[in-house]
């Protein structure tokens, strides 16, 4: 990644995925600008990017409207990269949310103003940084994005985030159209289970772990240094001619159909 420079947003703390993606794309020599969730993230994020030689430390709130006149909106976080970068080779969008009060229960009992305010954050703030992005992106590039197995099949307490996740995962495809033809790739990464300030946020995480954990073909957890490198091979010109792709970093868990069940009667 020498001589790529990224933006990584996301990074809430040092067990956040993007923190994992970022520490491996600066072993790798890539220049990294970083995101954080105003008021309180920034005393967290600020330091986690000097340790990783970054100063390049910018606000943003993906909940806001686009046009607002705030610094933290993503117009600003754009126009703020472009005055000090004159292009852009990679972006990480590890971003999500929903109230946690409807991440368990019935997923038919979610409320509206949860489903909008769950889509625009965690799915509709990828649309929106990829447009600003791929105006930055003259030498091709690539975007990655973060994704979660509840999307395609019902997971318990996941409710409204796996709609989200089908509908992010749908804007990857799309998003890999409309820009290929500007050699800019869209990919996704599907990970596995993570104890993260975000995954806390689920009903039963620590169930939903652990069943993952003992039912994937590895048997383990996924580590964030694992994802990490994953994310540095769909993010370099290590997968050129991958775009489009939800790539799977979950031990195996998405093959299975059926837990073991050993000594099982035939
Ligand atoms: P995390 O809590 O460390 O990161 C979530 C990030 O989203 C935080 O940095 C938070 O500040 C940010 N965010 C939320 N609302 C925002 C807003 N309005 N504006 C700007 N930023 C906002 O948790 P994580 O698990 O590292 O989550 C990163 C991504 O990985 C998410 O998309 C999540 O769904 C996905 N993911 C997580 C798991 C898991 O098990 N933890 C598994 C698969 C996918």
């Amino acid at each position: 990644m020498s001589g790529k420079r990224g933006l990584v947003m996301g990074v809430a703390n040092d067990h956040s995925i993007a923190w994992g993606i970022a520490r491996q794309l600066a072993d790798a020599g890539a220049e990294l600008a970083f995101t954080y969730q105003p008021p309180s993230m920034d005393k967290r994020v600020r330091p986690l990017a000097e340790s990783v030689g970054s100063d390049f430390v910018i606000p943003c709130d993906v909940g806001l409207d686009t046009d607002a006149d705030d610094p933290a909106s993503l117009d600003s976080v754009f126009a703020e990269i472009g005055r000090r970068w004159d292009s852009l080779d990679f972006v990480v969008h590890a971003i999500a949310f929903s109230d946690k009060a409807e991440l368990k229960g019935l997923y038919a009992d979610t409320s509206r103003a949860n489903f909008q305010r769950t889509m625009v954050i965690s799915c509709f703030s990828f649309t929106e940084v990829a447009r600003r992005a791929a105006a930055m992106m003259t030498n091709g590039g690539a975007m990655l994005t973060l994704t979660y197995g509840g999307s395609t099949r019902a997971m318990p307490n996941y409710n409204v985030m796996g709609v989200a996740k089908a509908a992010l995962e749908a804007s990857v495809r799309y998003l890999a159209v409309d820009y290929g033809d500007r050699r800019i790739r869209v990919n996704a990464i599907s990970a596995g289970p993570v104890r993260t300030l975000a995954g806390a946020g689920i009903s039963d995480a620590r169930i939903m772990f652990n069943y993952q954990k003992e039912n994937s073909p590895l048997r383990r957890a996924v580590g964030l240094e694992e994802i990490g490198k994953s994310a540095v091979y769909l993010l370099s010109d290590l997968s050129t001619a991958v775009t489009g792709e939800i790539h799977f970093v979950d031990s195996g868990y998405n093959i299975v159909s059926m837990p073991r069940i050993d000594g099982l009667k035939t």
